[in-house]
């Protein structure tokens, strides 16, 4: 808490987004206690006030978290070289209007032709918490696989297995159907699930996630739902 700048502020406490608040302070939208003022950087505080078009707001830091049920077909990017459209787009698409002035941050990434959990949030530190390795935050995922998995290759997957980039912590692992296989992870690491699965035999076919932390999934694909003060209280 403390310092920062006034775009992100504007953008955190969900005025508008970063982008366009840079460019509302460079058109002289944007008032600071009482001055234009024409620099996105200029610090400010939570007592700051502050007025765009006129109309004031409170620079509320406030926690804001969004479980988003993400399709097939959306990368986890800020970018999109392949034009398959980003998660950020189809959040935007079905967020009301008091819900765009944030800047949304996804906790963690999925593959594009991952589907399920993702969360957004409008604090950069969550991202960050949520996210590090020593975090150790469980992740549960859904696999549809090729082949049917045995008992040893399960203990396989719960024990951990050597992957290019080092070994496995401890997983979950249980069946749901004879080729569906619950894992969860508390480590996540590029295409880690994929890779995991592929390692004993058992290519990936199609990848959900359904959990993260204590946050079960629980809207329709497509659609969000903001997670309650308590939710974000407890923690992920
Ligand atoms: N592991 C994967 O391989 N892909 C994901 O999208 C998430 C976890």
């Amino acid at each position: 808490p403390g310092a920062d700048w006034l775009a992100r502020a504007l953008g955190r406490a969900g005025v508008l987004p970063r982008a366009e608040a840079e460019q509302a302070i460079r058109d002289g939208r944007v008032e600071v206690d009482g001055r234009v003022e024409r620099e996105p950087f200029a610090p400010v505080g939570e007592g700051t006030r502050v007025r765009v078009d006129g109309v004031e707001h409170a620079l509320s830091r406030q926690v804001r978290v969004l479980m988003f049920h993400k399709p097939a077909g959306p990368v986890v990017h800020g970018s999109d070289p392949e034009g398959v459209g980003t998660v950020f787009e189809r959040l935007r698409a079905v967020l009301p209007p008091e819900l765009q002035g944030f800047e949304w941050y996804a906790v963690g990434r999925l593959d594009r032709d991952t589907t399920g959990l993702l969360l957004f949030t409008n604090d950069e530190r969550l991202v960050r918490h949520a996210t590090a390795p020593e975090t150790h935050l469980p992740k549960r995922y859904v696999a549809r696989v090729e082949g049917e998995p045995t008992e040893a290759a399960l203990a396989r997957l719960r024990e951990g297995l050597t992957l290019e980039d080092g070994p496995t912590r401890p997983a979950e692992a249980v069946l749901r159907a004879p080729d569906v296989v619950a894992l969860t992870l508390t480590e996540g690491r590029h295409h880690q699930v994929k890779r995991m699965l592929a390692a004993v035999g058992h290519p990936v076919l199609t990848l959900h996630r359904e959990a993260v932390g204590r946050v079960v999934l629980d809207v329709a694909e497509g659609a969000f739902r903001e997670l309650t003060e308590v939710e974000v209280a407890q923690g992920l």
